[in-house]
């Protein structure tokens, strides 16, 4: 997610490919731990999680100010866990879980990644290049699918952006 003043509010029309699982809800609210620890450090509170055969293989939050890196996003620091867990480059077989919709950056190291199944949270009018700005999962031209489940848990990733940007003003 990109850094900006204003909130992200979660969008009636994100589209479902399926309907929300209890597991894709457990998995979701690891992620909101992950986005915790990025608000508790300062940091814009987006938190990141990869499954793999059912359990989680690396977990990641916002660590841009922590470690004066631009792409330190949440989904980067936890693919970038994740392939040293797994110990490939490619993780055809995972599932990644973003209380946010990711931005073209993380959107693009998925697809890099070939990640199986992306599960995200509230949209990001501002940012998410997923459907909301621009397409970069799935886009014509790009040969790797990725099954897509947006607004999981929407509301709570919403509103943690949203108690961020508030204490800032
Ligand atoms: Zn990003």
């Amino acid at each position: 997610m990109a850094r900006r003043k204003t909130a992200v509010h979660q969008r009636p029309e994100t589209k479902r490919s399926r309907p929300n699982t209890p597991s894709d809800e457990l998995w979701m609210e690891d992620a909101l731990r992950c986005a915790q620890r990025a608000l508790e450090a300062g940091e814009v509170p987006v938190g990141a999680v990869v499954v793999c055969q059912g359990r989680i293989v690396s977990r990641g939050w916002n660590r841009n100010i922590t470690d004066s890196d631009p792409t330190a996003h949440a989904e980067i620091v936890a693919l970038r866990q994740a392939g040293a867990t797994v110990g490939n480059h490619r993780l055809g077989d995972c599932e990644l879980f973003a209380t946010i919709e990711p931005c073209s950056m993380c959107a693009g190291a998925l697809v890099h990644a070939r990640i199986k199944r992306l599960v995200y949270g509230a949209d990001d009018p501002k940012a998410g290049a997923v459907h909301s700005v621009m397409q970069v999962l799935n886009h014509p031209q790009l040969n790797h699918k990725i099954e897509v489940q947006g607004g999981v848990l929407a509301g709570r990733s919403a509103e943690l952006l949203q108690v961020f940007f508030r204490n800032r003003r």
